[in-house]
């Protein structure tokens, strides 16, 4: 004797313009991006590159293909909670545009 509960709309037909930004491990501010770039010669990986806005904070993470965001926010948090941040990322160059 239930009535239907009324289910959420899934939205993961609808694209997101905005990208998601995740708190930064290491300044604590919700400027954290993360995209991806395809690996040429590599189809089972991607490049994650991981941007704070912030601190200037430059990762660049190869991950297995069906990595989200989320998942390579979770690597950045470990190398993070294992002072590893400067080690992963070499400050490329600092300001591009
Ligand atoms: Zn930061």
């Amino acid at each position: 004797m239930g009535r239907r509960k009324r289910r959420k709309r899934p939205t993961t037909t609808r694209k997101l313009s905005m990208p998601k930004v995740y708190q930064c491990p290491r300044c604590g501010h919700e400027t954290l991006s993360i995209s991806f770039k395809k690996i040429p010669d590599n189809p089972f990986y991607k490049l994650a590159i991981v941007k704070c806005g912030t601190c200037k904070l430059y990762l660049e993470l190869e991950v297995p293909e069906f990595y989200k965001t989320l998942d390579v926010y979770g690597k950045v948090v470990d190398l993070a909670v294992e002072g590893k941040l400067d080690e992963a990322g070499e400050p490329l160059s600092e300001d591009e545009e």
